[in-house]
């Protein structure tokens, strides 16, 4: 017993070792990414479920490194949190990502019928603590806006529970300053965190985004359903809209219509795409 034991500790440590070279590696790695300009963004359609509208993308990282190749953002992104490399990479993926939607709303965006000031068209970008906590932020923000003005389009900052949980009334402060400049909120991976309830009343939250691990199960899983279906009904009775993250088949979006959920984003309708394809998406769409 006590050999094989040892045997297993021996193996854990092992696999552990592994595991800690390979993120100092990545650590290593990600602070010349920004220079060597290894970082590039990917954008994923959100559909309205009733009209088929796409109604905007979210911005998603990607990082190709000449050693490590491409790294998931689910492996580097808490790397960069715990470094602190987040911020910089964070204000690239800001300034990218407008730069890029500049060419997306002149041939794009402008000339839609579809996106007018009433009903913009959503860009959608993934914040972290670190970020929307750094005293900076907002005024980079504001400047970003004020250089790439587009008239029938707005910016949405996808956030997690935690990042709530952690500071409620700083983040509060925060988002109240957010909410006056018209950029709106979505609280991502809903259901997967802490699910302390009374801040949705409270704080300036826009849309509800179900965390794909709930979608994936929604036909097989009966706890799945019920977990989707009391989300869903929470957000219309709070008048918040629902947003369903990762429906990869039919069968997943005709549960979610039932349910009366709003939008929804995945590889049914598209998997994440670059400048070029997003563009010929849009055009078709
Ligand atoms: P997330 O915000 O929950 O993003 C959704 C993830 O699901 C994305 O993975 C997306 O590519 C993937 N996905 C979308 N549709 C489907 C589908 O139908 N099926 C499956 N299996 N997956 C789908 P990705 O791009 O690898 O990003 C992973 C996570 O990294 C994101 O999760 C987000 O938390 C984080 N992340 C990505 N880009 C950024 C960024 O610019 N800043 C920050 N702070 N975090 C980011
Ligand atoms: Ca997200
Ligand atoms: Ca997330
Ligand atoms: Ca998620």
């Amino acid at each position: 017993e006590a050999k094989r034991l040892k045997c297993g500790v021996y193996v854990f440590n092992q696999q552990l070792d592994k595991k800690n070279a390979r993120s100092a590696m990545i650590g290593k790695e990600l602070n010349h990414a920004l220079e060597k300009g290894e970082f590039s963004l990917v954008y994923q359609p959100q559909i309205d479920v009733v009209s088929k509208n796409v109604i905007g993308v979210e911005v998603l990282l990607r990082w190709h490194n000449e050693i490590l190749h491409q790294v998931s953002p689910y492996e580097f992104i808490p790397i960069a949190e715990s470094t602190g490399a987040i911020l910089d990479i964070g204000n690239f993926v800001f300034e990218k990502a407008f730069e890029e939607f500049e060419d997306i709303c002149n041939e794009i965006v402008k000339n839609n019928k579809k996106y007018t000031q009433a009903n913009p068209f959503r860009l959608s970008i993934n914040v972290s603590i670190l970020q929307l906590s750094n005293e900076n932020f907002l005024s980079n923000l504001f400047d970003l806006i004020n250089k790439y003005d587009c008239e029938n389009a707005k910016l949405m900052l996808e956030i997690t529970e935690t990042l709530i949980i952690e500071n409620p009334r700083k983040i509060g402060t925060i988002l109240e300053k957010i909410r006056q400049s018209g950029i709106e909120v979505s609280l991502d991976d809903f259901g997967t965190g802490y699910s302390s309830l009374s801040y949705l009343t409270k704080l300036p939250i826009n849309e509800l985004k179900i965390d794909q691990s709930f979608i994936h199960g929604l036909t097989t899983k009966k706890t799945n359903l019920t977990l989707v279906k009391s989300i869903i009904n929470l957000g219309n009775s709070l008048g918040i809209k629902v947003l369903a993250e990762g429906v990869e088949t039919n069968e997943e979006l005709m549960i979610l219509k039932n349910l009366k959920c709003q939008f929804i984003q995945g590889y049914y309708f598209s998997k994440p795409l670059n400048k070029t394809n997003l563009m010929n998406f849009l055009k078709e769409h």
